[in-house]
């Protein structure tokens, strides 16, 4: 494991690697959780959390470049005194690190409108696997050529490290307006959601919890949730104050004509940060139900919500296991939350059989593997549900004109025989 300081120190420990034919692995805060940062075999863990700074700010152009260890949270704080801000928001983002969303693509509650990471990532200076530092993507308006960085974001690891990145700020909105729909059935406010788009609004944020995380935050964190709730809904829209105004009203409107019982809107900031903190509390809150949990990370059409959720209740009901559902609504993605106790003799392959059907039950409606944990090892064999080999061998390809001798994060993302002609090894898991 090493802790370069620099992005030549980053190279310096690549170029090491590569001349022993030693695989290494980016790291950074350790948050993932699709076990990308997991080293396999005798990996170098090249830890990124001591380049935490950010390096230019500029609020004219408004981007910043910043080390890859600099955490999600402390680079909106950095330019805040600017009036300017990261969009992308990890529930984890007091935790995680630039550079992991830059390798995770991650998404957050308030990616709705402004897009996932991918979307404010400008350029890349990235340690490739024989230890040359390339600059992918530019800060100029057009970048001329095949973009690389978005061949980048989102590779796990398996293109390179990411030593600078250049992002893009955006300014703080004149006004925030945050509403708590609360209902009496989940089915009403999974309705809700599709009502919300369906009125032409894309709200800042739209995040849905069941009843069971509800009350588990509630019990947690005291954030004015009504513990009796099938369900809420957490929306958030901004903009100008006629425009916020005109959308809060409409948003009222949708979700009483689908049951909504009730809808609050936050009364100042410090309601507005006390709703969120719920939300962000979310899976701390599990720890008072049970020891465990394993999270799940799918998308469906907004569409098929509804019938998706039944199924996964369902499915937990089948495998006698307790299923919180607390997730980025707007977006259709789900992250159904299996709440377990590990020491309960096989518990563990019921746990398994669950996500392999909640999985398999998403992508039948349509949807795919992951909305933002990324592929890493867990979804690693699930691959062929929804890429055929000619998909499969041609990711593969493009993964190799970046690391030709595969040392970067091998055996992640891509299941071992996705080139054409290798042997496709027999399947760890039951998805092939
Ligand atoms: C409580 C909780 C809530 C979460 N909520 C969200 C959420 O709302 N949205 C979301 O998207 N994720 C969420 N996550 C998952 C996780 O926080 C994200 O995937 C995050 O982007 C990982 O950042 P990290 O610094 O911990 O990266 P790590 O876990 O260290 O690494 C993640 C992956 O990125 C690669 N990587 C790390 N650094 C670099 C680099 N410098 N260059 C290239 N590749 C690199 C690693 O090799 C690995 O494949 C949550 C996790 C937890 C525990």
């Amino acid at each position: 494991m090493c802790f370069p300081r620099s992005t030549e120190e980053v190279a310096a420990a690549v170029r090491v690697a590569a001349d022993h034919g030693v695989p290494f692995v980016a790291r950074g805060s350790g948050t993932g959780l699709a076990g990308g940062a997991t080293p396999l075999d005798d990996a170098v863990v090249v830890v990124t959390t001591q380049m935490n700074r950010v390096l230019e700010v500029d609020p004219v152009e408004r981007i910043a470049w910043v080390e890859p260890g600099v955490l999600n949270l402390d680079l909106s704080r950095a330019v805040q005194h600017l009036g300017l801000h990261y969009a992308p928001d990890p529930s984890s983002q007091q935790a995680c690190t630039i550079g992991g969303n830059v390798g995770t693509n991650a998404g957050g509650p308030h990616c709705l409108a402004s897009g996932v990471t991918s979307a404010h990532v400008l350029a890349v200076d990235a340690v490739l696997a024989d230890g040359e530092v390339a600059r992918l993507g530019g800060t100029g308006p057009d970048v001329p050529g095949y973009d690389l960085r978005g061949c980048f974001v989102g590779s796990e690891g398996t293109m390179g490290i990411a030593a600078r990145i250049a992002v893009r700020l955006l300014p703080d909105p004149p006004v925030v307006r945050t509403l708590l729909c609360d209902f009496g059935a989940l089915d009403d406010a999974a309705a809700t959601v599709s009502g919300i788009i369906a009125a032409g609004i894309v709200p800042a944020a739209l995040e849905m919890m069941d009843a069971e995380i509800t009350r588990a935050v509630e019990d947690f964190v005291g954030a004015g949730y009504p513990r009796d709730a099938a369900a809420v809904l957490l929306v958030e829209v901004d903009g100008l104050p006629d425009g916020v105004a005109a959308q809060v009203a409409a948003i009222d409107a949708v979700a009483r004509s689908h049951g909504a019982r009730s809808v609050r809107v936050a009364a100042d900031e410090a309601e507005r940060a006390l709703l969120w903190k719920g939300r962000k509390s979310a899976f701390g809150a599990i720890a008072r139900i049970a020891p465990d949990y394993y999270l799940h990370d799918a998308v469906v059409p907004r569409t098929k919500l509804v019938d998706v959720l039944r199924r996964v209740y369902e499915i937990a009901a089948e495998q006698r296991l307790t299923m919180m559902n607390v997730f980025h609504a707007g977006d259709g993605n789900l992250h159904p939350l299996i709440v377990f106790d590990a020491r309960e003799p096989g518990v563990w392959s019921r746990v398994h059989d669950a996500g392999d059907e909640i999985l398999r039950t998403c992508v039948a409606a349509g949807g795919v593997l992951s909305g933002e944990h990324g592929i890493g090892m867990e979804k690693r064999d699930a691959m062929p549900m929804i890429f055929t080999p000619d998909d499969l061998d041609l990711q593969a390809r493009l993964r190799d004109a970046f690391d030709p001798q595969g040392l970067a994060n091998p055996d992640k993302v891509l299941p071992r025989g996705s080139r054409c002609g290798e042997v496709r090894r027999a399947p760890e898991g039951t998805w092939v």
